[in-house]
């Protein structure tokens, strides 16, 4: 057994000064039947604990560290911007820079506002998707997680397409009473929705690849018929990017898929691991904020130079050939754990899009929420505490993708393999 003993006594005394002992929920490992594990630092696709234990980590700070922990250009260039200073509150040429790269890279970008984490990006883009159309309704899918703001954290009413009830308490039912919730991937419920509530639906916000319910891929022409009926409607789409953003590929997923839509949500990448969210669009609906237009919208800390420096080192680093060598171990990923599940009669679904994996332990399709939580949950557990144990640092919930970087060497996947077919073995 790993040696985890000063993980475990920080954690106690974490509880009681945090509630869960953590600052954000899913790092409490509440649903692998573990504590979790306090790490000291990072380096490449390596992660350290405050025991000395070292692993291969497919966490990757839940996404954005695709340059590997502790990248030499992104520390290097931080420390010389905080040497000029930390923060402003003026503009300054990094945010000009960040702007333009991202307004290159993604189709559905003219304008760009920077935010402070992806929970910002979403709960702006709706106010302003709202302001925009005149129109106070939403409609979100099932299994996708766009943050933990007000109109977001809302669960489906009973029936298709019911209106929606606050999925935590503090959530004002009237608030979510303007959430209509149907499964991901159902073009039916949604054609319903518009037929019942087109002329008030100021926006569809959706993750254009489902990373929150394990990775699920939108079906052939999901999000084209999205764009088509949110066009004939007057409604805003807005694809939650922050998980796929310069994830997915070079283009992001609206890039891989060929689908643009009007607004777009970042987060994750576009900070290179410091707290950077973004939220961007078309020049005409960006214009509605302030100060130009009448929509408001502030941040203290937004742009600030750090977080600026560290998505511009990461994102240029991310040419067309780094995400085919990401790709390419996938591959090798997926390869390895299929023929390891075969061999040992596990029953795994793969899901993937770019570099977005997800295994679910299940021998059906996963195509929404409701197929994702077909998964066999006892058998992740018993997995997940097997893989720790031979030093492999997954997401800690069958609901999360896992990430990669362009520092995990073939080597490590190599060793993931094996890993995999050893745990699996004792399954
Ligand atoms: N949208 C998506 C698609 C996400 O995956 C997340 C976070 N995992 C968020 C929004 C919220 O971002 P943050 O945690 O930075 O607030």
């Amino acid at each position: 057994m790993r040696n985890l003993d000063q993980s475990v006594e920080a954690y106690q005394k974490a509880k009681e000064l945090m509630p869960g002992g953590v600052n954000s929920p899913v790092r409490a490992f509440k649903s692998v039947g573990m504590d979790p594990i306090f790490m000291e630092k990072g380096k490449g696709s390596k992660l350290y604990d405050i025991d000395g234990n070292e692993y291969i980590d497919y966490v990757l700070s839940y996404g954005p560290l695709i340059l590997g922990h502790a990248d030499e250009n992104v520390v290097e260039s931080l420390k010389k911007v905080t040497e000029l200073g930390t923060s402003f509150g003026t503009p300054t040429h990094l945010e000009n820079d960040l702007a333009e790269l991202v307004i290159d890279r993604v189709p559905s970008i003219e304008m760009v506002r920077m935010v402070n984490s992806g929970t910002e990006a979403t709960m702006s883009a709706l106010r302003v998707a709202r302001g925009y159309t005149g129109r106070d309704k939403i409609l979100k899918f099932e299994g996708n997680y766009h943050g933990h703001g007000d109109s977001l954290l809302i669960k489906a009413g009973s029936g298709v397409a019911t209106l929606g009830l606050p999925d935590s308490p503090g959530v004002p039912a009237s608030i979510a009473q303007n959430t209509i919730t149907v499964p991901y991937n159902d073009l039916e419920s949604v054609r319903y929705v518009f037929e019942q509530y087109g002329d008030d639906l100021a926006a569809v916000i959706m993750e254009p690849v489902s990373g929150n319910m394990g990775v699920v891929p939108p079906n052939e022409g999901f999000l084209q018929e999205l764009r088509k009926m949110t066009e004939e409607n007057g409604t805003v789409l807005i694809f939650d990017e922050v998980m796929t953003g310069f994830r997915v590929g070079f283009h992001s997923a609206q890039g891989h898929f060929g689908v643009t839509p009007d607004m777009t949500c970042l987060g994750k990448v576009i900070g290179g691991g410091l707290p950077v969210g973004a939220y961007g669009g078309k020049r005409e609906i960006m214009e509605r904020v302030a100060p130009v237009g009448d929509i408001y919208q502030a941040g203290t800390l937004s742009g600030n130079p750090l977080a600026m420096k560290a998505g511009l080192e990461t994102i240029s680093a991310m040419d067309e050939k780094a995400y085919a060598e990401i790709n390419r171990k996938v591959d090798r990923l997926i390869e390895g754990y299929t023929e390891a599940a075969e061999k040992h009669n596990i029953p795994l679904t793969v899901n993937r899009a770019g570099s977005m994996v997800g295994f679910f332990f299940t021998n059906e399709t996963v195509i929404n929420f409701e197929t994702a939580s077909n998964s066999d949950l006892d058998m992740f557990t018993r997995y997940y505490q097997g893989m720790i144990e031979e030093g492999i640092y997954l997401p800690p919930s069958q609901f999360e993708g896992l990430f990669l970087s362009v520092k995990h060497s073939d080597e490590d996947i190599e060793n993931t393999i094996q890993a995999a077919e050893k745990v699996f073995a004792s399954l």
